[in-house]
């Protein structure tokens, strides 16, 4: 592990630069890469958080992440060490000139995160979702140089994410970073939380200024399917990951499946392959100009289809309206529904996508009609 770059301590290290977060500090013999968090779910043990810190030592993580008090789903489970672990989680990372973030989701242990000195604190899912809280946590960082990470909250609504993001700036915290930990699903599902990739798609493109990091353990559960996502935030162009390790995930006090050993997190570290050309130079990559003018041209005929498709909703709004028919066809929709999904999948369109937007065309064609039955009332709808 190469020392810290001392910049990160100055005294003089504005509020506005950032002091941490997305500042990668490697040494010399590791390949460069995006932020690497790593550290297990839940401080258990000085012995457990000792044996995994110095498993994690030669992979040069540039912040240890652990949990102090943990938010479980359900009582009567292992809640956390509290303050009095977070004294030796403290010691063992500062002995190690390693960073330090922990979880905070009370006042009461923020102030304990700034009591003892930890380098960056986060806001976890189950915080994310409550203004009140977030609110209160902000306040008591107010005037502290604290870096703060805000998960997303459990359901999927990025406004929510968003808005406490700007709470805590409107508290004049202005080191923030954005956690992307999937969302709970409501139906059975092949991971513990839905990706759901297009909401932090959406918060990057609104606020590119935010390093935004994934968390694949809390988004698979499972340590076996990590590494492919680990991947995955990479080709997404992700700033960094957060990512649970323990070094016997087998007897971990919490989130036992999902987490890594050192030793796999190096082997995943080791497989990533890098997408190193910029994609908004396309000379370097032969075809890539002549497929995106012909992707630019398919969508422009989309959008002239669709622009004529509504306004024969229009049309069809009108014709029934005369007729004094209702605008609902049940009986079509459903026959527009079958046909249409079963046509696009012949030719390969995936069944989801297309129910996805059949709905949503259905819907704008509905307002549309709405508009010429009621058009002083439907502009809300
Ligand atoms: C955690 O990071 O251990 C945790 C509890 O995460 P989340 O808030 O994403 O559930
Ligand atoms: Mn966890």
């Amino acid at each position: 592990m190469g020392t810290l770059n001392p910049v990160l301590f100055s005294a003089d290290s504005t509020i506005s630069e950032p002091r941490i977060l997305r500042k990668s500090v490697q040494p010399a013999n590791v390949a460069p890469r995006p932020f690497l968090i790593a550290g297990p779910c839940s401080a258990e043990t000085p012995v457990q958080f000792e044996l995994t810190l110095n498993g994690l030592l030669p992979l040069a993580p540039d912040l240890i992440r652990a949990g102090i008090w943990k938010p479980r789903t359900r009582p009567n489970r292992f809640e956390g060490v509290g303050e009095e672990g977070l004294r030796w989680v403290r010691e063992m990372t500062r002995e190690r000139n390693l960073l330090l973030a922990i979880e905070v989701a009370q006042p009461s242990q923020a102030e304990a995160a700034l009591k003892f000195g930890v380098d960056v604190v986060w806001i976890g899912a189950r915080t994310t979702v409550n203004p009140f809280l977030v609110d209160e946590l902000g306040k008591v960082l107010a005037g502290s140089p604290l870096p703060v990470m805000v998960k997303n909250p459990i359901n999927p609504d990025l406004e929510l994410w968003l808005g406490a993001v700007e709470r805590l700036e409107a508290l004049g915290l202005h080191e923030i970073a954005l956690v992307h930990r999937g969302f709970s699903p409501f139906e059975r599902s092949p991971y513990r939380n839905m990706p759901q990739w297009e909401i932090p798609i959406e918060l990057r493109r609104r606020r590119p200024d935010l390093p935004m990091y994934c968390d694949p353990s809390h988004i698979t559960g499972d340590a076996r399917l990590v590494p492919e996502f680990a991947q995955i935030a990479l080709d997404l162009c992700y700033d960094g990951w957060m990512l649970e390790v323990h070094h016997d995930p087998a007897h971990a006090w919490s989130d036992s499946d999902q987490q890594l050993t050192p030793a796999q997190l190096a082997d995943t570290l080791n497989g990533l392959k890098f997408r190193k050309i910029d994609m908004d130079d396309p000379s370097e990559i032969i075809g890539l100009r002549e497929l995106r003018q012909e992707v630019d041209y398919l969508d422009d005929e989309l959008l002239n289809l669709l622009a004529r498709r509504l306004e024969l909703s229009h049309q069809l709004g009108e014709l029934k309206k005369n007729f004094d028919l209702p605008i609902l066809q049940p009986r079509r929709w459903e026959q527009i529904l079958n046909t249409r999904t079963s046509a696009g999948q012949a030719i390969g369109l995936d069944a989801s996508f297309l129910i996805k937007w059949l709905q949503l065309m259905h819907q704008e064609s509905i307002r549309r009609q709405l508009e010429v039955y009621r058009p002083d009332s439907v502009k809300a709808l």
